[in-house]
């Protein structure tokens, strides 16, 4: 499966923002931003022109990075976002964050988007009894998410649920017995992705 290998402290300073990437580590002062607030690459310090198609192209991969998603499926998401009623830049944003691996951070229960994605992808979730190894899972309201029983992955999962403040009033869990339910769809308000999703539909409006 295709992934981004690129570091993920270069993808954070190129975006010139916190993206959250590493789990624990970015809470900490080894943060590459705290230490290098500016962006990689020889005219890193260099005046950076700001054109506004740049400024889109740079919001539209901020997005992307944060939610660890591919080029070619983000496209995807945009097409199903415009035609989808409602305000395209609101829905998809929405589809970003009711991803499996990205409601599993927001749940606690894994300290990056890239640990969900390995914690799905080797089959440690059940959502409403079955098995569910597809991070780009798209959750529903009144999905009942679950670990698998005695998974040899509980302690990586408990010490992920000790890094979060809250949870969004959209998703309940309950960090003891390691379940969680979708109460309903996340609203714009809920979403605190750094992403002004208006920039991505003009850029993609062209
Ligand atoms: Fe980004 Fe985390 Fe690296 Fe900081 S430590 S630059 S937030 S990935």
């Amino acid at each position: 499966m295709a992934r981004d290998t690129s570091p993920q402290c270069k993808q954070c300073r190129r975006e010139g923002i916190k993206l959250f990437l590493k789990g624990e580590r970015c809470l900490t002062d080894k943060c590459g931003v705290e230490r290098r607030a500016y962006p990689p690459g020889d005219h890193g310090r260099g005046r950076q022109k700001q054109s506004e198609y740049r400024v889109q192209l740079r919001e539209k991969q901020k997005a992307r990075r944060y939610y660890g998603v591919l080029e070619k499926q983000f496209r995807l998401y945009y097409d199903k976002a415009s035609r989808t009623d409602g305000i395209t830049g609101e829905n998809l944003l929405t589809l970003l964050e009711r991803r499996f691996d990205n409601v599993l951070v927001r749940l606690g229960f894994a300290a990056s988007r890239r640990q969900a994605r390995q914690l799905i992808r080797h089959g440690h979730w059940t959502i409403n009894g079955r098995r569910v190894d597809i991070p780009s899972y798209q959750v529903r309201e009144n999905d009942v998410i679950a670990v698998k029983a005695e998974t040899a992955a509980e302690q990586i999962i408990r010490d992920a649920t000790e890094l979060t403040a809250a949870i969004p009033a959209w998703l309940q869990a309950d960090h003891d017995a390691l379940t969680a339910k979708v109460l309903r769809k996340p609203e714009r308000r809920e979403i605190t992705a750094p992403v002004q999703e208006q920039l991505i539909v003009e850029l993609y409006s062209k």
